[in-house]
């Protein structure tokens, strides 16, 4: 049995959408397990929020089969709806009401009477670090304050499964740790996560397993460090010239793995850096400009795509 395939909480096979002639999502094919965080890394136009976007049932697919929660999104969406919870990019939060009212507002849609929506929506702002902030207007809250009450107003119907699109857009550094926090606090508690972001960081630091976007296709998917030592290396040596030449010794074949070249820069990947600096300089090779970093997604999605993911 392949990771993710007991107790989908999504499954799709073949899943296609058509906008016209723009084939936004091409025949793709995921599986996300119960309890699992899955995330779909790319740059902007990959086709992830198109993806997730068939999975919250918010738009129809043109072709393939997509479960979610083992119903078909085509034969239940109302269902659906009703056992999820979604944070678009798009805050969608009514200024004119209170963090409070935003809250029993919503929690209205689902039909959940007014005195159970309180004692919800006060422990949903407390989970969210939001504590106190009931009666405040949203012209006083931060963007991140914003933010997690938009994920706590996505908890409100106690959702099975969470999806996020680019949970962190727009925030601050602060305001991005704090939503990371309660994101990871959340999968702790078991609920299945699903979210699209195009920074690393983001997927390496939140996502058990992920799938590499570019344009409408999946071209690779697995846990981060998986994917970082299948399209990577543990190190990487960066030499600012494409004419550099490595020595073919053997020291150097054993610590290497990946020769790449972007640009005008040779992208050594290997196991180690500070073997591989001290096997050159001991062959009179010491590369003037460099620099050595640990692998990343980074290496990943330019090895994969040949594009950076940091555009
Ligand atoms: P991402 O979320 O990775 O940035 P999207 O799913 O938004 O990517 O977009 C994938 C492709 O589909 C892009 O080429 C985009 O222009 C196109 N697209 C997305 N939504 C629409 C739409 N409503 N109508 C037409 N084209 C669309």
């Amino acid at each position: 049995m392949r990771p993710g395939e007991a107790f989908a909480a999504v499954r799709a096979d073949g899943l296609t959408k058509r906008y016209g002639n723009v084939v936004a999502v091409n025949g793709i094919e995921f599986s996300i397990a119960a309890r699992e965080c899955f995330g779909f890394l790319g740059v902007n136009g990959a086709g992830k929020s198109t993806t997730i976007k068939m999975v919250y049932c918010r738009t129809s697919r043109s072709g393939g089969r997509l479960d979610v929660l083992g119903l078909d999104t085509a034969a239940a969406a109302p269902q659906i709806k009703q056992r999820i919870g979604v944070v678009t990019q798009e805050n969608a939060l009514d200024p004119e009401l209170t963090v409070l009212e935003n809250l029993l507002l919503y929690a209205s849609f689902f039909g959940i009477p007014a005195p159970t929506a309180r004692t919800k929506a006060a422990s949903l702002l407390g989970l969210l670090g939001l504590e106190g902030k009931e009666p405040a207007r949203l012209a006083e809250l931060s963007g991140g304050m914003k933010r997690r009450l938009v994920i706590a107003r996505a908890l409100v119907n106690d959702p099975e499964l969470l999806v996020l699109d680019e949970p962190t857009t727009g925030l601050d550094p602060q305001g991005r740790l704090l939503v990371w926090e309660k994101l990871l606090q959340l999968r702790d508690r078991g609920i299945t996560l699903l979210l699209t972001s195009h920074y690393m960081e983001e997927a390496a630091r939140l996502c058990d397993r992920l799938a590499i976007m570019h344009e409408g296709r999946i071209y690779a998917e697995d846990s981060p460090a998986a994917l970082i030592d299948r399209f990577a290396a543990k190190d990487v040596l960066e030499i600012i010239g494409a004419d550099f030449i490595l020595p073919d010794i053997v020291p150097v074949r054993a610590l290497m793995r990946r020769r790449e070249t972007h640009g005008d820069t040779v992208y050594l990947y290997n196991a180690d850096n500070i073997a591989l600096l001290t096997v050159l300089a001991q062959a009179g090779v010491e590369p003037a400009r460099h620099v050595a970093r640990p692998a990343s997604l980074e290496d990943v999605f330019l090895n994969i795509t040949g594009r950076e993911l940091a555009d």
